[in-house]
């Protein structure tokens, strides 16, 4: 997921003040962003503004809910495709499950 464009660019600040890469979040999720140190001025980059954005328009329009499914002894939960979309999620990856609490996991993908 690294974009080499964006450790190339090279930002001034309208205050003058260097703007340094950092990642934050944004609607719930973790963007890159410029953040400059002097004036406290943010840009996010682009790209994942753009992500952020239709992931929340998904979230929005329920697409992120999805119904749980038995296929034998296992319960299967299928991937939103704008998330398999916006993360490059290739089939043969491998998911694991964390346990966050009571009705509560996160999935990382690897
Ligand atoms: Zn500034």
């Amino acid at each position: 997921m690294k974009n080499v464009q964006f450790g190339k660019m090279k930002l001034v600040c309208e205050c003058g003040g260097k703007p340094q890469e950092t990642e934050t979040m944004w609607k719930g999720i973790i963007v890159r962003e410029w953040k400059c140190p002097k004036c406290g001025e943010e840009l996010i980059h682009p790209a994942d503004a753009q992500r952020a954005l239709e992931i929340e328009k998904a979230r929005k329009k329920k697409e992120l809910v999805v119904k749980l499914r038995k296929v034998g002894k296992s319960s299967v939960i299928t991937v939103p495709q704008i998330l398999t979309e916006s993360f490059n999620m290739k089939q043969g990856k491998k998911a694991e499950w964390n346990v966050e609490g009571e009705g509560k996991f996160s999935i990382s993908i690897t």
